[in-house]
């Protein structure tokens, strides 16, 4: 099996499964194993079954782990459970890879399809008999939720719009906007380049590429591998020591530690990039611990629902977006504290997962509803889409909220509109 897998990162997994001390405390945290039969559970599915996995033979149940990484961050003994199952899903993949997992995790050939026909791929994907068929045929629940394709992309925008012409002070740093970002929550992008701008930076966006994470997540390690390298390798490009601001909190846990910790990748320059990359509520976190955050926010009087990621947990860093969201004068942040909303990438996409990804992620819906907030936020992209399908309600990342608290959203206007009002 460990011709499949990096060597570095199975090695340090399994060396970790013999401290489990059959605690439990992982199975009791498991948001797939609470409310599904189909899955054992991650005390079971890893540290127990990766003993008897030397002869490369693999329990499909492990398949049903979602790979949210909630065991590996509650488990006191430090085992990597959701890595062991990420480990044991590839290999079991190598023999049983289907073509809908292929197609799922080619996001840029996705957004490319669908940018130039924009309101027409928008429509079929609201067309219930082609839904059914696309079901039928691949596998992709008809009613998963899907991402909204834009008639510009991302980096249209960033090269047709005029070079600021305010000074910046506080000099370049590179921004890596993910698939999404490029394609399909292009807004996000836009308003992350305008927040570092209004602080003082010039954003530098080199050509770039996937992180490779949802090959990961289904078990295709070698072509995840191929993706994080030449990403970083684009990256690097821009400069050699510039910060790296990052709007998708799930890329950003790739190249900071799941490349390394899942799939053993471990060159210099993923090591270099997994430094320097910063959320960008991380970012805007860390100037403020630096007095370098400009604070003079407008006053929004609004009620949000803030749900952090799992991809965003697992990097260990708090929950920067609601240090930097308590900042606003007026903003009351009601904060999820529930463990996933079931998308986990492309988890719930699948014709087989739908209904347990819509079960894991209902405790969190129903809060949203009780809240009834006039924004929900969370800084993962396929998180919003599934919060979005099941509440209906608008569902952003927390730099808009940002945006907006600066004027910036009202300035975009105002260029529009010379005639809009200048408030927040
Ligand atoms: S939480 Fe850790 S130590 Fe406890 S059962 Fe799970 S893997 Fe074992
Ligand atoms: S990664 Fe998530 S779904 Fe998988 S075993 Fe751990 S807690 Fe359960």
């Amino acid at each position: 099996m460990d011709d499949l897998l990096g060597l570095v990162g199975h090695a340090e997994a399994r060396a970790s499964l013999d401290h489990c001390l059959k605690c439990t405390i992982c199975e009791t945290q498991c948001p797939v194993a609470a409310v599904t039969p189909l899955f054992p559970g991650p005390k079971y599915v890893g540290p127990q079954a990766e003993r008897f996995r030397a002869d490369g033979s693999v329990d499909h149940s492990v398949d049903y782990c979602s790979g949210c990484g909630t065991c590996t961050l509650s488990c006191p003994q430090g085992v990597k459970i959701a890595e062991l199952n990420s480990q044991a899903r590839a290999a079991m993949k190598a023999d049983h890879m289907t073509v809908r997992d292929r197609i799922i995790t080619q996001t840029i050939a996705m957004g490319k399809l669908m940018t130039p026909v924009a309101p027409l791929a928008n429509a079929a994907l609201r067309v219930r008999p082609l839904r059914v068929a696309v079901e039928a045929t691949l596998g992709i629940h008809r009613d998963a939720p899907m991402p909204k394709a834009t008639s510009q992309t991302f980096m249209a925008w960033f090269r047709k719009r005029p070079v600021p012409s305010a000074p910046a002070p506080r000099g370049p740093v590179v921004f890596f906007h993910g698939c999404a970002g490029g394609y399909f929550e292009v807004e996000t992008s836009k308003m992350t380049v305008e927040v570092l701008e209004h602080l003082g930076y010039r954003v530098v966006v080199p050509e770039q590429g996937c992180c490779g994470l949802a090959q990961q997540s289904n078990g295709l390690f070698e072509q995840a591998t191929a993706a994080v390298l030449a990403l970083c390798d684009r990256l690097r490009s821009a400069g050699s020591d510039l910060p790296i601001i990052s709007s998708s909190g799930s890329c950003t846990g790739m190249l900071k530690h799941e490349a390394r910790e899942i799939m053993g990748v471990s060159s210099e320059a993923l090591r270099d990039v997994g430094l320097r990359i910063r959320d960008t509520m991380e970012f805007l976190r860390e100037l403020h611990e630096a007095n370098a955050l400009d604070t003079s926010f407008r006053r929004q009087d609004t009620t949000v629902v803030y749900h952090a990621p799992c991809q965003l947990k697992g990097q260990a860093m708090g929950l920067p977006a609601i240090d930097v969201l308590s900042l606003i004068p007026g903003v009351t942040i009601v904060e999820s504290e529930v463990a996933c909303c079931g998308m986990a990438g492309t988890y719930g996409l699948k014709k087989e997962k739908h209904a347990v990804a819509q079960a894991v992620g209902e405790p969190l819906f129903t809060l949203i509803r009780d809240a009834a907030p006039e924004l929900v936020l969370c800084d993962t992209e396929t998180c919003r889409w599934q919060i979005r399908e099941a509440t209906g309600l608008p569902v952003e990342h927390p730099i808009s909220l940002v945006h907006r608290a600066y004027g910036l959203s009202a300035t975009r206007a105002r260029r529009a509109d010379p005639g809009a009002p200048s408030g927040a």
